[in-house]
C-alpha cells in the first residue's frame, strides 16, 4: 500500500504564510505558498529555506491571490520550481498584480536597508545580528532546521530582496487558468476541483482526489471562506464529502456585526459628512473591499439614502483589480448580475473620480467639501491613505472610517484604540478628527457562518485539520467543531501526518 503524507508549512497557529504539501509514493503537490506577514517573528519564516526541494514538486494549486497565500511563489520559482501553477483564471490576473507590487516593494526596501547599511554600518551590522538570531530562533522552531547554523553569508542575504520584479514576471509565466467545478489532474494520481470559496473575485476551495496503491482520498482544502451574502461575489460552495479536511479559522470565537447595519453606519457616515461638509476617508484594502464599499456607496445612492457626494478613488492597485472584477463578471453572484443586465453599474459609483498620480492625490485635499476618498492600504501602513491621513488628522471636519480589520502595531490600530497622537514620517501629529470603524464588512467567515459550512459535510472527514488562526482563535473553534462529531487536530508548523 503506497503512503500518503500531508505536511503543515505555515498558517498553523497563525494567519498568515499558507502552504500546505501533498505527498505520494508518486507526486507531490503544493498548496498554497504564501508570505508570512506581521510580527517579525512570523516574517522571518520568510528567510527560512523550504522544506523541501522546489524541483521536486510537480505541481503547485493557489486557492486564491491574497499576498499570505501566493507571496512567496516568485522565490519558489526562483529556487528551482518549474512546474504549473493551477489557479482560478482571475485568480491569475489579480495574483500579477500582488506578486508585481510586492516584488517592487522587495527591492525598494531592499534598496533603502543597502542605503542605511553603507551610511550607519554599526548599526546595519547589529541589527543584522538581531536578525540572525531571529532567523535562528525561528528555524529552531523545526527540528530540521535547528542543524542549519546562520553564517556570515546568510546575513548579507537578509538584506537582499526576497524576489525581484524579474523573479515575480518568471513565475507568473508559470500559471494555468482553470474555470470553477472542472476536475484537471494536477500530478499523477492527483485530481483537482476548485470551487468557489466566495472569499474575494476568484477565490477557491480545493478538492483533491488522491489515487495512490489500492485507495482513494479525498482531502478538501477550504482556503479562505468567505461570508455568505457578501455583495458581488458568490457565496461559499457548500462541501458534503472529504476524507480530510483543512479549514480556516481566521475568526474562531467571533461573530461579525450583520451587514445590514454595516452598511447603515456607512450611509451615517456619508450623511454626517454631507451636513458637516467635511470629509470622509477610507482607508481600504485594495482587493475586494474597495470594490465592496464602491458597490454598498452605489446601492445607497442609488436606493435615496445618502446625498451625492463626490468619490475619489485613489490607489492604482484597487483601480486595476476593479478592471479585473469587471473582467470577471461570469464569476458574480445572482443578484450583482440581474443588476448588470438591468445595465446598472453595480461596481462603479457615479461620477467617481479615479485619481492616478501622485501629484493628483496630494491636490486632492484642496477641493471643495464634502467629499469622501477610498485610498489604500487599508491599515494606514503604506500607500496614498498614509499621506491623506497625515493631511487630515488634526481636522476636526473630517471621519476617519475605518471598514477593514486593523492588525496589531499598526497606525490604523493605535488610532482605532483612541490614539491622541500618532507618528508618521517623523512627525508627532495630534489627532482631532472624529474615528468610527464598522467591523461587519469582513471577507472571512465568521464563527457561526464557518460552523454552518461545515454542517454541509454529510460525509464526516476522518480528521478536521483546523488551519489559518491565531492560538486563540483556533482554542475557542476547535470545541465547537468536535460538537459537530468531527475529530480535530491544530497541526503545528512544519508537522507532517501520514494519512491512512
Ligand atoms: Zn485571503
Amino acid at each position: 500500500m503506497g503512503s500518503m503524507r500531508l505536511h503543515f508549512l505555515g498558517a498553523t497557529r497563525t494567519v498568515t504564510g499558507s502552504q500546505y504539501l501533498l505527498e505520494t509514493d508518486r507526486a507531490r503537490v503544493v498548496v498554497d505558498c504564501g508570505m508570512f506577514q506581521g510580527s517579525p517573528h512570523d516574517v522571518i519564516r520568510n528567510r527560512i529555506p523550504f522544506a523541501y526541494r522546489p524541483e521536486d514538486i510537480d505541481a503547485l494549486l493557489l486557492t486564491h491571490a491574497h499576498l499570505d497565500h501566493c507571496g512567496l511563489i516568485p522565490l519558489l520559482a526562483a529556487s528551482g520550481f518549474r512546474k504549473p501553477i493551477y489557479a482560478i483564471k482571475g485568480t491569475i490576473d489579480l495574483t500579477r498584480l500582488v506578486l508585481l507590487d510586492s516584488a517592487k516593494l522587495q527591492e525598494e526596501f531592499s534598496q533603502s536597508h543597502q542605503r542605511f547599511a553603507e551610511r550607519h554600518p554599526d548599526r546595519a551590522a547589529a541589527e543584522d545580528e538581531e536578525t540572525a538570531a531571529e532567523l535562528t530562533a525561528a528555524s529552531s522552531e523545526d527540528p530540521a532546521a535547528a542543524t542549519r547554523d546562520a553564517e556570515p553569508a546568510a546575513v548579507t542575504a537578509l538584506r537582499d530582496p526576497l524576489y525581484t520584479v524579474e523573479n515575480a514576471n518568471a513565475s507568473l509565466a508559470l500559471f494555468h487558468g482553470l474555470d470553477y467545478g472542472t476536475e484537471v489532474e494536477v500530478a499523477p494520481g492527483i485530481a483537482a476541483t476548485f470551487l468557489d470559496a466566495g472569499h474575494i473575485l476568484g477565490s477557491a476551495i480545493i478538492r483533491l482526489r488522491v489515487a495512490e496503491g489500492d485507495r482513494e482520498r479525498t482531502i478538501v482544502f477550504s482556503g479562505d471562506v468567505g461570508r455568505p451574502g457578501t455583495p458581488i461575489i458568490r457565496d461559499p460552495t457548500p462541501v458534503t464529502s472529504a476524507d480530510y479536511l483543512l479549514i480556516e479559522s481566521t475568526y474562531g470565537g467571533r461573530t461579525h456585526e450583520p451587514q445590514e447595519v454595516a452598511i447603515q453606519m456607512l450611509g451615517e457616515a456619508v450623511k454626517l459628512t454631507a451636513d458637516a461638509k467635511g470629509v470622509l476617508l477610507m482607508p481600504s484594502f485594495a482587493i475586494g473591499r474597495t470594490q465592496e464599499i464602491v458597490f454598498h456607496l452605489d446601492r445607497l445612492l442609488e436606493a435615496g439614502a445618502i446625498p451625492h457626494l463626490p468619490l475619489y478613488l485613489d490607489s492604482p492597485m484597487a483601480q486595476k483589480a476593479t478592471e479585473v472584477y469587471r473582467a470577471y463578471a461570469d464569476y458574480f453572484d445572482e443578484d450583482t448580475r440581474a443588476l448588470l443586465a438591468r445595465e446598472e453599474t453595480p461596481i462603479d459609483y457615479p461620477g467617481a473620480i479615479v485619481v492616478n498620480s501622485p501629484k493628483e492625490s496630494l491636490a486632492i485635499e484642496q477641493a471643495a467639501r464634502p467629499f469622501m476618498i477610498v485610498a489604500s492600504n487599508g491599515m494606514i501602513t503604506g500607500g496614498r491613505i498614509v499621506q491623506h491621513v497625515k493631511a487630515l488628522i488634526g481636522d476636526p471636519g473630517m471621519i476617519l472610517l475605518f471598514v477593514g480589520y486593523q492588525g496589531q502595531g499598526t497606525i490604523g490600530a493605535a488610532l482605532q484604540q483612541g490614539a491622541k497622537t500618532v507618528r508618521i514620517d517623523g512627525t508627532d501629529l495630534e489627532v482631532r478628527c472624529q474615528i468610527r470603524s464598522i467591523s461587519g464588512f469582513s471577507a472571512h467567515a465568521d464563527e457561526p457562518e464557518l460552523l454552518a459550512w461545515l454542517r454541509n459535510f454529510a460525509q464526516r472527514p476522518r480528521t478536521t485539520f483546523i488551519v489559518h488562526g491565531d492560538p486563540p482563535a483556533q482554542a475557542a473553534f476547535e470545541p465547537k467543531v468536535k460538537e459537530l462529531g468531527l475529530a480535530t487536530m491544530v497541526p503545528a508548523w512544519r508537522e507532517s501526518v501520514d494519512l491512512a
